[in-house]
């Protein structure tokens, strides 16, 4: 097998490589790296995880001239903010090894760093195409001496919308700029980038026409809506580290909560949250400090997070295309993964239509775990919430609308869904409310006729989270203990209807 010097790269990019115990090349980098190091303009389809970004990055590093301040001589375009930050970090340490500077710039961030950045110089820039077309505009950037232009998840791109944007880029840098191109897929929009930015392109192909979801568990499960988070929350604890799709900011938001309330560590990630947020998200998850990422689709692709066992379609996705994508998240690198999908009986035609698109054919069938493989699961509990006080007004004046909801103190909740009860005394949650939960304090959780009532810590004993162990009763329908699961001390959850209170 080819060795990275037999592929035409240079001692210093092997040594630094090899420093990361990265000593042979994958298939897409064997194909990739001698041609792009001939100037070749190259459009490359691969998987996701096939190492697409040392196939681009490596050659690039090696070729780069050395930029003017402002003028960067190597651009690198991705969708996402999450994507640009890996693309840097895996090519930090190579520039390094070349004296060459990789930068990254992207929305959602201040501009001051930015702008310094530049006038220091970048000769490497990975770039969202909103935040770098402004940074043109206002003259911060110029690609008039950028000869190596990659455009990264080409299909990503097309995908949410950047066709614009990016040509925008493109139209912009030198006529000999040497464009290459990677992607999941090289149809569509895609073909439209190569066709018009591209010289005489090779085209790479690597694996399946697409990206393969053969080699994970599927499984398409029917419940209604009012049980996909307890069931969410259930995977989680049976699989280990999962992520969890839906469809909108605000599902992610109710979803993440839930499964908070049920126990699980979870971060969120969505569009809507500050750079530094979705980066603490991000890290969070990366390193293994909660169980679960609640996210939308702007975490589905290209994301490499290692030992993911489980992907979750809370929400359906939009197409088959977007299915795969999901469920990549899992089943990395060979390793085994479980896709499940809660499906509500009106979506069984869409998810069929999906199936047939995806090549799976699965039957729709009643949550069943004990179909799951096993997997070794390090249960971590939630961290009490950290909720900033634009969140936390924001929450006192939903609840103040919906009246139904009570935020500590003393009193009643109300009669509607959910009654929250902070500590203090009183009742929390409401008369026929569907869920009422407490918290430390004293009094009583859970409405009369309600579905399910946690108790939180009982006189003085558990409480904290306000899912305190305790020996109170849960509200609802009968008495929580029984044979749960125990999150030990602070963390038990009396259940009410639930087979599992825990303690
Ligand atoms: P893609 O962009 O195709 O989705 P990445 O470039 O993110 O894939 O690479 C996926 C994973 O494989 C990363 O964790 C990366 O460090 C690892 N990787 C890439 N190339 C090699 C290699 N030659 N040897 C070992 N690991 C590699
Ligand atoms: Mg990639």
């Amino acid at each position: 097998m080819a060795s990275f010097s037999d592929l035409g790269l240079n001692g210093e990019l092997v040594e630094a490589l090899g420093r990361q115990g990265i000593t042979e090349p994958f298939e897409v980098q064997t194909e990739c790296i001698p041609m792009l190091l001939d100037g070749v303009d190259v459009a490359c389809r691969a998987p996701t995880g096939s190492g697409k970004t040392l196939a681009f990055g490596l050659p690039l590093l090696q070729n780069l001239p050395q930029a003017e301040p402002h003028r960067p001589t190597g651009l690198i375009l991705t969708p996402t903010r999450e994507l640009a930050e890996q693309i840097l970090n895996v090519l930090k340490p190579l520039a390094k090894a070349m004296n060459l500077f990789v930068g990254s710039v992207y929305g959602g961030v201040s501009y001051k760093n930015q702008h310094r950045m530049m006038e220091r110089g970048v000769d490497v820039l990975v770039a969202c195409p909103g935040r770098l077309l402004d940074l043109m505009d206002s003259g911060v950037i110029v690609l008039g001496d950028t000869v190596n232009v990659v455009i990264d998840e080409a299909d990503r791109m097309a995908d949410m919308g950047f066709m614009e944007p990016v040509s925008d880029v493109l139209d912009r840098c030198s006529e000999q700029a040497h464009v290459v191109l990677f992607s999941a897929t090289l149809d569509d929009d895609v073909a439209q980038f190569v066709e018009r930015y591209q010289h005489d392109p090779a085209v790479v192909e690597i694996g399946d026409a697409d990206v393969s979801v053969t080699h994970m568990d599927h499984h398409f499960w029917l419940m209604p809506n009012s049980k996909k988070s307890t069931i969410s929350a259930e995977l989680v604890r049976k699989c280990g580290r999962s992520v969890v799709f839906c469809r909108t900011r605000a599902g992610v938001d109710r979803v993440a909560e839930e499964m908070e309330e049920d126990g699980i560590s979870i971060q969120a990630l969505h569009g809507g949250m500050t750079q530094r947020q979705r980066d603490r998200a991000m890290e969070t998850f990366v390193h293994g400090e909660c169980m679960a990422l609640v996210a939308t689709d702007v975490a589905a692709r290209g994301l490499d997070v290692e030992g993911v066992n489980c992907v979750v379609h809370y929400d359906p996705p939009e197409n088959g295309k977007a299915y795969k994508h999901r469920s990549g998240r899992t089943a990395r690198g060979g390793a085994s993964g479980v896709v499940v999908a809660l499906v509500q009986k009106p979506q069984k035609k869409m998810y069929s239509r999906m199936q047939r698109d995806v090549g799976i054919n699965e039957d729709f069938v009643p949550p069943d775990f004990l179909a799951l493989p096993e997997f070794e699961v390090d249960y971590i509990p939630p961290e009490p919430r950290r909720t900033t006080k634009k969140q936390r007004e924001r929450h006192r004046k939903d609840r103040a609308q919906q009246g139904n909801r009570f935020g500590g103190g003393q009193g009643r909740g109300g009669g509607g869904n959910r009654g929250y009860r902070g500590g203090g005394q009183g009742r929390g949650g409401g008369g026929g409310g569907n869920r009422g939960y407490r918290g430390g304090g004293q009094g009583r959780g859970g409405g009369g006729g309600g579905n399910r009532g946690y108790r939180g810590g009982g006189q003085g004993r558990g409480g904290g989270q306000g899912r305190g162990g305790g020996q109170g009763r849960g509200g609802g329908q009968g008495r929580g203990g029984g044979q749960g699961r125990g999150g030990g001390g602070g963390q038990g959850r009396g259940g009410g209807r639930s087979n599992r209170g825990q303690r």
